[in-house]
Order: C-alpha cells, then sequence, then structure tokens
C-alpha cells in the first residue's frame, strides 16, 4: 500500500467540484485515509510550494492557491503516487488524456483542479504538511 497527497484545488471547490472529484476519486478504488477544507494563506501556500520558487509563475500560483479554500486528502491504494497521477491528467488540460480530471476540470495549466505529490519522498513531506500522524491512524 502507498500513500499520496490530493488536493483539491480553489478552482474546483469555487465552482462546486469536491463532490465529483471526491466520487470519481471513490470509484477509483482510492481508501480516503484523510480529508479536510482548508483555505490557504499566501505564506502557506509559499511553503507547499517552495520547490517552484524560482519558476516565472510562483508568485501567481501561491496566489491562486490561497484564493478560496481547498480540500486536502490523503489517498491510499497500491501504487497510489502514479494510479492519483494517472487519474488527475497532465498538468496543462490542453495535452490531458481524455476522461483525465484535469481533461474534465481544468480551466488552465494553473488552475487545473487538482495537485497529486509525485514520488514517495515528496509525498511524506506533503502529507505531513497538513496532517499529523495522528490523523492518519
Ligand atoms: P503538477 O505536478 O502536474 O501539479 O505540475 P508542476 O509540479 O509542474 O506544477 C505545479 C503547479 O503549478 C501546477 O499544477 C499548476 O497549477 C502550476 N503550473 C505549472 N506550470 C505552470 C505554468 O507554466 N504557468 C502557470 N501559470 N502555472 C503553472
Amino acid at each position: 500500500m502507498e500513500r499520496t497527497l490530493a488536493i483539491i484545488k480553489p478552482d474546483a471547490v469555487e465552482r462546486r467540484l469536491a463532490g465529483r472529484i471526491i466520487q470519481r476519486i471513490e470509484e477509483a478504488g482510492f481508501e480516503i485515509r484523510a480529508l479536510r477544507r482548508i483555505h490557504l494563506s499566501t505564506k502557506q501556500a509559499e511553503g507547499f510550494y517552495a520547490v517552484h520558487r524560482a519558476r516565472p509563475f510562483f508568485a501567481s500560483l501561491t496566489a491562486f492557491m490561497a484564493s478560496g479554500p481547498a480540500v486536502v486528502l490523503v489517498l491510499e491504494a497500491p501504487d497510489a503516487i502514479k494510479k492519483w497521477r494517472t487519474l488527475m491528467g497532465a498538468t496543462d488540460p490542453a495535452k490531458a488524456d481524455a476522461g483525465t480530471l484535469r481533461k474534465e476540470f481544468a480551466q488552465s495549466i494553473e488552475r487545473n483542479a487538482t495537485h497529486g505529490s509525485d514520488a514517495p519522498d515528496t509525498a511524506a513531506v506533503e502529507i505531513s504538511y497538513f496532517f499529523a500522524g495522528i490523523d492518519l491512524i
């Protein structure tokens, strides 16, 4: 079993898509181990995306992530990291495969509905950014 951090980003929460995305998560066979609604401050968004600090879109991305409430989840499944990224689709919805969440729900490369960890070490860091060990028992 593997765990990954998923975020239903502010664009999707604002458009009332959280329920449909959670339904897709459950239908795909993930176990939801933890779930929380959160409205990030700009500082908290900057901390989460610190790895992208030098990218030209950093200020815009962190402002977007702090623009409204998001839903953060810990998903568990065999091969959960890859499985969740496959269900999300490519970062840019124009390049995302048919049937993926981003193809269906994203509005742009930035307002792309969902986040998923990209490797086991980043998943561990990202999960602990939002959830304490006691939340995951
Ligand atoms: P992910 O792992 O698929 O989420 O993609 P990245 O780690 O490369 O980027 C993190 C997030 O930054 C993406 O999910 C987008 O919200 C945003 N992003 C990525 N590339 C761009 C870009 O070229 N322009 C803008 N404005 N945002 C971007």
